[in-house]
């Protein structure tokens, strides 16, 4: 049985990609629909298995924005470990890069490799202080509070609970009878250790009796495999790193290689310039095993002069962002769907998988991105104020928010963010991002799953089990799509209710 009649059946129904997209009209996620095709398989045998660049496969096609308040180490550890991957933002010194790529490529599921430290000398009050900002009270305890010292004892809740003078020294209350395992320890023996000695934490220390790592009880009992994580050839976590196209990039290009970045992404607004064609081809000749991925673009003649240069792979969306006002601002743009189709159409035909960068905020617009031939959805505001994303929650009229901004707010500009943009005046910045706030949205390790299950119950809705069919058939005219009018839209949402819950995105 087939998924959808064959071009020439008189079944045939909707129309084609090409047809939906040869409109001379910029359409968005929202404007069309893919028409429901034949289900023969549950969500469970849908493989979303898909390629990030001419040289990497992912098993998930989600990615997280090289954005200050989207990806650091956390978010991209926890990208790759959902089997997608985070690009790491650039509005910092090389250096502070470097460190948040290598925190990734060490990362060892369980094991905490900096974890908060205090010293003797701290006071009850101190430990409340880091308890209210971080929401973990068990700190490891070195002689002067960093792990340049030894370590000599650990406070817990269990040790402070009931003293009521918040000015006592940790000295005074900490425990130093400890238990703790050396540098080396597989997670397995340190899960047994955990177990026969019933103690929350246990310090890993080096030779010297300093603190290398700390896990938590409450990790191991959470810490599930991942099977599916994004891993190197090495089985370190994949991670992504942005540049710019400004000349010190080629210093940050050779430090990020150093500590083994899986794919850089050139990081520019109007990636058609002569600028990024030059550093792709600088790349690509220097660092042949670093794949690149050249952009943002919108158009097929832009897409043509990076593949031309070399880019493994392309960054789709010029004004999509939820935090973006270059359509305003510019009047230069496209609209995501019709950026998507025309440029996936074709970089596929060379063989370079396309990002959708860019206005995806639910699981249908990423199925809908995928439908016209992205092979991966990159999200800012989806993943801004999870907990894995860089900033600290705070709560305004009750409810528990995190900063979201453009790269090109004025905020993040003056932090060193234009860099993204072509800007020759320091002194007059015209903004092309606003900075924001989102709502507190858990877990990535929650959400991705919700997201997960949704796409697959599409896929499983459009008839297609895996991304690269679903591109197939998108290409043969077999996959049918209709327009719909603003009316049919606003009948494709909740409509004529007083008021309603909106479902929670993540997995419980
Ligand atoms: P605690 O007993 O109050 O420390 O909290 P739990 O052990 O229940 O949870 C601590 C959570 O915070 C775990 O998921 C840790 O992985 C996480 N965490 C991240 N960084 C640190 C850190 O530096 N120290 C501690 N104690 N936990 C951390
Ligand atoms: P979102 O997922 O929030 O809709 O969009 C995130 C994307 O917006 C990023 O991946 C990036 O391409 C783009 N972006 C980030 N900051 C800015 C900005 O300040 N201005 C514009 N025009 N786009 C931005």
């Amino acid at each position: 049985m087939s998924n959808h009649p064959l071009p020439g059946s008189e079944l045939l129904d909707g129309v084609s990609g090409q047809e939906l997209f040869s409109v001379n009209m910029g359409l968005t996620y929202r404007d069309f629909l893919v028409l429901p095709g034949y289900i023969d398989f549950n969500p469970s045998d849908v493989d979303l298995e898909t390629k990030l660049s001419k040289n990497i496969t992912l098993k998930r096609p989600l990615m997280s924005s090289p954005m200050d308040t989207v990806t650091e180490s956390e978010m991209a550890i926890a990208q790759a470990l959902m089997g997608g991957i985070g690009i790491i933002h650039y509005n910092n010194t090389i250096e502070e890069q470097v460190e948040l790529v290598r925190k990734v490529k060490r990362f060892e599921n369980g094991f905490i490799k900096d974890p908060i430290l205090l010293s003797p000398e701290h006071t009850l009050a101190d430990l409340d202080a880091v308890k209210e900002k971080y929401g973990f009270s068990g700190i490891p305890i070195t002689e002067d509070g960093t792990a340049r010292t030894k370590l000599v004892g650990i406070v817990t809740n269990r040790d402070v609970d009931f003293e009521r003078d918040r000015d006592i020294k940790l000295g005074k209350v900490m425990t130093t009878e400890l238990i703790t395992a050396n540098v080396g320890i597989s997670l397995r023996e340190a899960n047994d250790i955990l177990r026969t000695s019933k103690k929350g934490k246990l310090p890993i220390v080096d030779k010297q009796g300093k603190l290398v790592a700390l896990i938590c009880r409450s990790d191991l009992k959470k810490n599930k495999e991942f099977p599916q994580s994004s891993k190197d050839d090495q089985k370190r976590l994949r991670v992504g790193a942005a540049l710019s196209t400004l000349p010190e990039s080629r210093d940050r290009m050779a430090a990020l290689a150093e500590v083994g970045v899986d794919a850089i992404i050139i990081d520019s607004a109007q990636g058609n310039s002569s600028y990024q064609m030059e550093m792709i081809q600088w790349i690509k000749s220097n660092f042949p095993n670093t794949d690149v991925i050249g952009g943002n673009v919108v158009t097929k003649a832009q897409a043509a002069n990076l593949i031309a240069a070399g880019a493994d792979g392309l960054r789709i969306g010029m004004g999509p962002g939820s935090i973006c006002i270059t359509q305003d601002t510019m009047a230069v743009g496209r609209a995501q769907a019709t950026a998507v189709f025309k440029t996936a159409e074709y970089a596929q035909a060379h063989g370079v998988p396309v990002i959708a960068d860019g206005g995806i905020s639910n699981i249908g617009d990423i199925a809908n991105a995928l439908a016209i031939g992205a092979s991966m959805c990159m999200m800012g505001s989806m993943f801004a104020g999870t907990k894995e994303a860089p900033g600290e929650y705070f709560y305004e009229n009750g409810i528990r928010l995190k900063k979201y901004r453009g790269m090109a707010s004025l905020e993040a500009m003056n932090k060193g963010g234009d860099k993204r943009y072509f800007s020759e005046s320091q002194k007059i910045k015209v903004a092309q991002g606003v900075s924001g706030y989102v709502v507190d949205k858990g877990s990535v390790l929650n959400l991705i799953p919700y997201l997960v299950q949704g796409l697959r119950q599409s896929f499983q809705d459009m008839g297609y089990r895996n991304i690269p069919d679903l591109h197939k058939a998108l290409r043969a005219g077999q996959l049918r799509f209709e327009r719909r009018t603003e009316s049919a839209q606003a009948q494709g949402s909740v409509h004529g209710l007083y008021s309603y819950t909106k479902p929670s995105m993540r997995a419980e």
